[in-house]
């Protein structure tokens, strides 16, 4: 098959890449560089069957062309990170609204079946653990900057599944819970990679709020199994999918579990949210997956643990 992914230079987006190169298949990437690196697609650049475009999808003609060529796309072309998201919203809601708008209307012209890229976020401050994909978004106010970045998938999800209704395109979204694993940079203020450096060079750990809160983190090889899982599925086509972990840690063991894993010195501190966040931030305490849906439509299940999670991170950031 020909695959096409935007953001293919991303850190999911790399190990997608990488994963349907083994399974025998042609990739063609789209990115802009912007939160993605050339060097993640480094290891497998000179490969016969894997073409790169260096370009913004805002190159509306180039993505007509790519997702034409192409059997499936992965459109996984975003803004992520809270940091950039609380620092550069504009950018956050005009890359995810827009990025989105620009590959459905591009895969609807011939039929193309379309992956969209979800996240977690979108469940907002639901209480109603484990999230499920029917429950509640529960939002914040448009005040709190964080939120955009919700909102903004949540239109995305919108749009993917108008268009499957109304159009009958093969569209199919993931809300992608905490994707952890060697290439995220720990640049857009996610923890592990972070937590990780810290360790290594002997920095503090830094631990934001008390510690108490959780998250459930799946390894991103296990992700990009779930992602070509759903699409190779016809039945997947209008649905909604949670792909993540179920297994939860706080964010304090998590620290301890790093430093115990590196072998560190690190000390673990405490900061405070209002220091660690620019204003506009919110935190959510819990963030669980039900993973009933996928697991009954594909069989999927995460297969790698937490310490060996952590262990692989550990060794990437090396
Ligand atoms: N976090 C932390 N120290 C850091 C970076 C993040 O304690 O150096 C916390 C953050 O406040 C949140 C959790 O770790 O509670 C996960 O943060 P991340 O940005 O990785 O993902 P998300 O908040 O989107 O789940």
């Amino acid at each position: 098959m020909k695959v096409f992914i935007t953001g293919g230079a991303g850190f999911i987006g790399s190990h997608l890449t990488e994963a349907l190169l083994e399974q025998g298949h042609e990739v063609f990437i789209l990115d802009d560089l912007s939160t993605g690196a050339a060097e993640n697609f480094q290891p497998f650049k000179t490969h016969a069957k894997f073409h790169y475009h260096i370009a913004s999808f805002t190159d509306v003609s180039l993505v007509n062309e790519l997702v034409d060529c192409a059997d499936v796309t992965y459109h996984l072309a975003a803004a992520v990170g809270v940091k950039l998201i609380v620092e550069s919203p504009v950018r956050t809601i005009e890359t995810n609204v827009r990025g989105t708008e620009i590959v459905l209307a591009a895969a609807a012209k011939k039929q193309k079946p379309v992956f969209i890229a979800s996240t977690s976020e979108v469940y907002g401050k639901s209480t109603e653990f484990p999230f499920r994909e029917d429950g509640d978004l529960v939002m914040g106010a448009t005040s709190k900057g964080r939120w955009s970045y919700a909102c903004s998938k949540a239109i995305d999800e919108f749009l993917a599944l108008a268009y499957f209704r109304e159009k009958k395109l093969p569209t199919v979204v993931g809300r992608l819970f905490n994707t952890v694993g060697p290439r995220q940079s720990a640049r857009y203020g996610m923890v592990l990679p972070g937590f990780a450096r810290q360790a290594q060079s002997g920095e503090p750990i830094t631990v934001y709020g008390d510690g108490t809160q959780s998250r459930c983190f799946c390894h991103v090889k296990d992700t990009v199994r779930a992602l070509i899982g759903l699409m190779q599925n016809d039945r997947s086509y209008g649905e909604v999918f949670n792909i993540g972990s179920t297994r939860e840690i706080s964010i304090e063991d998590l620290a301890k579990l790093v430093k115990k894993e590196a072998g560190s010195s690190s000390a673990i501190e405490k900061i405070p949210y209002e220091q660690a966040y620019a204003e506009g931030f919110e935190d959510m305490m819990r963030r669980v997956p039900s993973i009933d849906k996928v697991r009954s439509h594909i069989g999927w299940e995460p297969r790698i643990g937490l310490e060996e999670i952590v262990r692989d991170v550990i060794a990437s950031v090396a």
